[in-house]
């Protein structure tokens, strides 16, 4: 049996009937990503422990127990999840010992679920990039081919899945962490509606962006994980009551009752490539053909995005950020040969070290835009024209069910090309943001390849709370186009 090539939903059956063991799925993709990573650069801590719960697992298994709803899967975890005991660093110096003393609801939830920690996934250094490139341990590598970037901040979690080194993962998403990673590899990317899952014990960039959720090979498999990391927790007041549906069993690809919204905003965009909109265009044809009605709608205030996002993100981070002290726990600066003459002294030595370059950034123009005397032009601007959005997709939302568009203007770019002006970086998250600036769920599915053979994916948003839609369209999507390529490295 070809483990590494089954889906999350396949092995499931496999494993609970007794096909196959927790151990042998685990131990191959151990050795995958022990084959892979060196090249890769997807984890930055493969988990030595992951065999042993395997083993455990088997061992309920053959008393007669029924196990749980992620009966030994392995899952790849990004790195800004504490785990408890396993070393979570943000991919960040501040953070390169810290080995988390609680687990996040997230891990808790997984654990409990009876999935396997494989490992922790590479990301940018505290979530703030879009190539993992800002990571301090190196960035990882697209698994479609090595020169070009898996995206992020994500990356490690998307490239471990493309890459065969573990049938799902984890990651997060701020302002499209999770879904433009899942385009830039070819695999699905959810990021539930904002509040669905507990942000605790979440290594924090943005609070009120910030949403985790699973990358997986298809959109059962997404469902699967997706309800698993769901729910209600009392250690994050901002979680929901909803309650959380079967989205698995509620999953529906008959499109005949279906409206789709094309926001005229993001299509009137020129920075849209070709090999993008060619796809997009097929995909919207696909659906056409299998009953969806499209109608065009409109958000007109969302060319503000980008701004309202970056000013938004940073305010918040410089605040999460300011914890990093190296007084409690993270990075401290060597005081032992030269001392520090006062407090500032010691923050400024201890945080200069231990943040990279878009880290400093982020945190500078954040303290600006919350410093008094400019926190009415910035931060509460921002924060009116972020209600003003919330309005404007709420009404575009009455007029169809699902929003399409791309998830990004291109495909995945070659490593170390990245613009030198960080604000053309940042244009690249026109698509993503206002799904997080909204709080609404946002789905990525691969829809095909560009010019240069890398993967693409379009995005699908929904209301709050009705992740249901979008998997709904995403698996009209996937059963329609039947997408059989994948990376070279099986
Ligand atoms: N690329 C965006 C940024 O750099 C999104 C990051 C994220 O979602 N964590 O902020």
């Amino acid at each position: 049996m070809e483990i590494l090539k089954k889906s999350l939903t396949q092995l499931k059956v496999h494993i609970s009937k007794g096909e196959i063991s927790c151990e042998a799925v685990t131990s191959q993709f151990l050795q995958q990503t022990k084959k892979l990573n060196p090249g890769i650069n997807a984890f930055i801590t493969i988990n030595d422990g992951a065999l042993e719960k395997a083993h455990e697992l088997d061992r309920r298994h053959k008393k007669g127990e029924t196990l749980g709803e992620l009966s030994g899967l392995p899952i790849a975890i990004k790195d800004l999840i504490c785990t408890r005991g396993l070393k979570t660093t943000a991919a960040s110096k501040a953070l390169s010992n810290f080995i988390p003393p609680y687990s996040s609801t997230v891990f808790r939830k997984l654990d409990e679920a009876d999935a396997i920690n494989i490992g922790k996934t590479n990301l940018d250094e505290f979530a703030m990039g879009s190539s993992n490139e800002t990571s301090f341990y190196g960035p990882c590598k697209n698994p479609w081919n090595k020169d070009y970037v898996p995206g992020g901040s994500s990356g490690g979690s998307a490239a471990a899945v493309a890459g065969f080194m573990a049938p799902a993962s984890v990651g997060t998403d701020t302002g499209g962490s999770i879904r433009q990673p899942a385009s830039f590899c070819g695999v699905v990317g959810l990021k539930p509606t904002y509040g669905r899952v507990s942000r605790y014990g979440i290594v924090a960039f943005a609070s009120s962006l910030d949403q985790a959720g699973p990358i997986t090979k298809n959109v059962k498999d997404a469902a699967l994980l997706a309800k698993v990391l769901c729910g209600r927790d009392k250690m994050d007041s901002t979680t929901s009551y909803n309650e959380v549906p079967n989205w698995l069993e509620g999953l529906n690809s008959d499109m005949s009752k279906v409206v789709i919204g094309l926001p005229k905003e993001y299509f009137n965009s020129d920075m849209i490539d070709n090999d993008v909109r060619s796809r997009i265009n097929e995909t919207i044809v696909l659906l056409k053909s299998k009953g969806a009605r499209f109608k065009d709608v409109s958000l007109p205030s969302l060319s503000t995005s980008i701004s309202v996002y970056y000013l938004i993100c940073t305010s918040e981070a410089s605040s999460n950020l300011s914890r990093y002290d190296g007084v409690r726990y993270g990075h401290r600066a060597n005081f032992s040969k030269r001392k520090a003459e006062n407090i500032l002294e010691f923050y400024s030595r201890t945080r200069g070290e231990a943040f990279g370059e878009e880290v400093k950034r982020r945190i500078i123009t954040g303290t600006f835009a919350l410093s008094s005397g400019y926190y009415e032009a910035y931060y509460l601007k921002a924060c009116r024209v972020r209600r003003v959005l919330q309005d404007e997709y709420v009404k575009a939302l009455s007029e169809c069910d699902v929003l399409l568009s791309p998830v990004v203007s291109s495909t995945a770019f070659k490593l170390g090309v990245k613009d030198e002006n960080p604000l053309n970086t940042y244009n690249n998250d026109l698509f993503t943001t206002a799904a997080n600036l909204v709080g609404a769920p946002a789905l990525s599915v691969p829809i095909g390849f560009g010019e240069n053979k890398m993967p693409i994916g379009v995005q699908l948003m929904g209301r709050a709370y009705d992740e249901q839609s979008i998997l709904n369209v995403g698996q009209a999507i996937e059963e329609g186009l039947k997408i059989k390529e994948h990376a070279n490295v099986v």
